[in-house]
């Protein structure tokens, strides 16, 4: 029994591609992609088997290298980001590890947003290090800064924007123009807005690196990660460390966050729907000083969030609560998350589930009073990773705690 095989026509748009582009069918002819829960692939003779583990892109043979499910879901990311190809990976930070082991060597050097993801931040500056790779930190927002740090020796800059949790957007199409200049590539991590709304290829970025465990998966499940870029760069460079070293996505994270692609886009727009009307709310209650949402006009980089973001301002957003001292601003945010009886208290995001955290005392614990205060990072500082309640439920559950303070 065999199927009959449909191609995709060329020029579909992306939504349609989110549900539809992947491998086709098995022999049985699934309508939903098939999960194979299988390590090993029988070979039918000896010589395919021998030209298969020559050359991977032949066929499958071990689930190391690779699998169909994991191929689906990296078609079908490619297909959204906009690039020739994507690599899958275990997590979001092995995805950068991926980046690192296949453009770096000791000797190179690294330039990167000092407001990215903290275990960014570390596998830059430690793990990389101890390997002679240098890497200097720069402001998230200040051109000049990345311009003056380059040097002939930098192969990479990595920006991720928008930031956690202050939400600073940066210029990807500058900061492309300032990698190609110095002959270097740019990486974006474009896991707070996915390609639903920003798509940093388009922008002139070179690679794109995601952890599947946010808004592509979408419900808080599995975790996931990928690079997307060219063909030649992720089937050259990339996959053979995958196939090496063994940062391999399993075949039912991938099918899980497979079908997560399949409603990113309504997602999105939903999410990004109710973090506005929180922000709105946030910016009119007298208990609230500042919060940071691109999608607020108030916001420093609004103007270029709106451009880069599809006229989104993503579904994560932060506030400072009213305090005099940081010994109050710490309580009255305490109140606020231990008053919330719909969020949970947590320190994932992308999920559909609303998620409230105190940043000061979880993502960036580790640092220093003066590293947060040099960061922005206060005691009163709360961050909503917006989900799909009701809205009208979610302004609630901040009142509670808002209106003691
Ligand atoms: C979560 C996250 C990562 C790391 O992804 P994991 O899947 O947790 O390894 C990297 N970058 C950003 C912006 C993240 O939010």
């Amino acid at each position: 029994m065999s199927m009959q095989v449909k191609t995709l026509p060329p020029g579909l748009h992306r939504d349609t591609l989110a549900v539809r582009a992947g491998l086709p069918p098995s022999q049985w002819g699934e309508n939903s992609e098939a999960l194979f829960l299988t390590s090993g692939f029988v070979q039918p003779d000896a010589q395919t088997s021998a030209q298969r583990f020559a050359n991977p892109q032949e066929g499958y043979t071990y689930a190391r290298t690779s699998n169909p499910t994991v191929t689906s879901f990296e078609q079908r990311l490619a297909a959204m980001e906009g690039t020739e190809a994507a690599i899958a990976t275990s997590t979001g930070m092995a995805a950068i590890l991926l980046l690192g082991m296949g453009l770096l060597k000791a000797g190179d050097h690294v330039v990167c947003s000092r407001s990215v993801f903290g275990s960014t931040l570390n596998l830059f500056a430690k793990e990389f290090g101890k390997f002679g790779v240098e890497s200097t930190f720069v402001s998230q927002t200040d051109l000049q800064e990345w311009k003056v740090a380059m040097r002939p020796n930098t192969r990479l800059l990595f920006a991720e924007t928008p930031t956690n949790p202050l939400t600073e957007v940066c210029d990807i199409r500058a900061l492309a123009d300032i990698a190609h200049a110095g002959g270097a590539l740019l990486t974006v991590d474009n896991c707070f807005c996915s390609p639903a709304l920003q798509r940093p290829v388009d922008l002139g970025a070179d690679l794109v690196m995601h952890s599947g465990t946010k808004y592509l998966d979408g419900q808080g499940r599995v975790m996931a990660g990928a690079l997307c870029g060219s063909a030649r760069l992720i089937n050259e460079v990339f996959a053979p460390i995958v196939r090496t070293a063994g940062m391999t996505l399993a075949p039912f994270n991938a099918w899980v966050v497979l079908k997560g692609l399949e409603t990113l886009g309504i997602r999105m727009q939903a999410q990004c729907a109710n973090a506005m009307a929180v922000a709105r709310f946030l910016e009119s209650h007298p208990a609230v000083t500042r919060v940071y949402y691109p999608g607020l006009e108030s916001h420093p980089q609004h103007a270029l969030a709106m451009r880069q973001q599809s006229g989104k301002g993503g579904a994560v957003l932060s506030f400072d609560v009213r305090g005099a001292d940081p010994q109050q601003l710490r309580a009255n945010a305490f109140t606020v998350i231990d008053s919330a009886q719909v969020m949970s208290i947590a320190t994932n995001l992308g999920d559909t589930k609303t998620i409230i955290s105190h940043s000061a005392t979880t993502s960036h614990g580790r640092l220093t009073e003066e590293q947060r205060q040099a960061a922005g990072i206060g005691q009163g500082l709360l961050r909503v990773a917006v989900g799909l309640e009701h809205i009208d439920d979610l302004k609630a559950d901040l009142s509670r705690g808002l209106d003691k303070l």
